[in-house]
């Protein structure tokens, strides 16, 4: 089974309005609200491609509950630890032909006792668990090495584990003992964390990856948006060419990524087979308007369409 770990979940809303008008009232007709943090689309492309998941993390609140809900009633299992503080809101308004205005709220603070229980829930879950994926960002409240606690958490039962982060929690992994099975960073967060600015140059990327920080990591898929991915599997590096698409919205695609590593490292496929369903999940989500949705025709036939080359 594939567990998926959000730790700072939100509902988002998307306002859209022809324009927004400041300091004055705004009335709107087109208001979608859905439970959202990568981890929860990571949840959904993982359980549109039928793969059993389990979604767990903290939630609190009514808009905990609606998360909760809105999981149930798309059929997806989950088992998240309940906290006092509320879940947050996260809001996007979209107006004036492509203007995205967005407010985030920071969130809850997380107490040491509710993380003690939250990891009561992870401990049950970790017989069953062959794939864990981490993603996104810790609220406030928890340290900023807690990834490395779950980690150690895991390394017993030899759980292959997909973590999605960026920033201090990040780095914070990457100094440890303890390392994931993959990450997936993208060109801007490859750049922060080797104090470099990246570009696809394969030559400099194959640099990059073999600096200490990553060693221990079998697994690197740096995402590069159209321009597909540069891997290292092991010892050896991977360039990943994706056929040109009509994009409508690529939020999301990343995550979408991490779902399509997970389900090949739980499916134990061959390097090339888990790098297209990767691919091919990310672009698929990108030719929808909503974020961690796929489909099977457009993944099929994006597959088929990706090239992976060792160099
Ligand atoms: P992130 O969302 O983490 O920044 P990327 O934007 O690199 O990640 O997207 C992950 C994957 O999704 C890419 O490697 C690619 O396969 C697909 N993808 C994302 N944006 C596009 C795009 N504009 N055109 C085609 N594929 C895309």
């Amino acid at each position: 089974m594939i567990v998926t770990v959000t730790m700072n979940p939100s509902v988002d809303i998307a306002y859209t309005l022809p324009h927004l008008n400041l300091d004055q009232v705004n009335r709107c007709n087109q208001v979608s609200k859905t439970a959202g943090g990568k981890g929860l689309n990571v949840t959904r492309v993982i359980h549109q491609m039928n793969q059993d998941v389990v979604s767990t993390g903290l939630l609190g609140g009514a808009l905990g509950d609606f998360i909760r809900e809105s999981l149930t009633k798309d059929g997806i299992k989950h088992n998240f630890s309940d906290i006092d503080g509320q879940t947050r809101n996260c809001l996007a308004i979209l107006h004036d032909n492509g203007a995205q205005t967005e407010i985030l709220e920071a969130g809850p603070t997380i107490t040491a006792a509710e993380l003690k229980r939250f990891e009561q829930v992870m401990a049950n879950l970790l017989p069953e668990s062959d794939v864990m994926t981490l993603s996104g960002s810790l609220p406030k409240g928890i340290p900023t090495n807690y990834y490395v606690r779950l980690l150690e958490l895991m390394s017993k039962d030899s759980i292959k584990v997909v973590l999605d982060t960026s920033g201090q929690s990040l780095i914070e992994v990457l100094q440890s003992s303890v390392k994931p099975y993959a990450i997936k960073p993208n060109l801007d967060e490859l750049s922060d964390l080797t104090n470099q600015i990246l570009t696809a140059d394969e030559t400099a990327l194959k640099q990059a990856l073999t600096a200490d920080i990553f060693e221990g990591i079998p697994l690197i898929v740096v995402s590069l948006g159209s321009d597909g991915a540069f891997v290292k599997y092991t010892d050896r590096f991977y360039r990943v060419t994706i056929p040109k698409i009509t994009v409508v919205n690529p939020v999301g695609s990343g995550d979408s990524t991490v779902a399509g590593i997970a389900i090949g490292l739980q499916k134990k496929e061959s390097i090339e087979k888990v790098i297209k369903r990767a691919m091919a999940l990310g672009m698929s989500n990108a030719t929808h308007q909503a974020t961690g949705y796929i489909d099977q025709d457009s993944y099929q036939e994006f597959e088929k369409q990706i090239l992976v080359q060792e160099i």
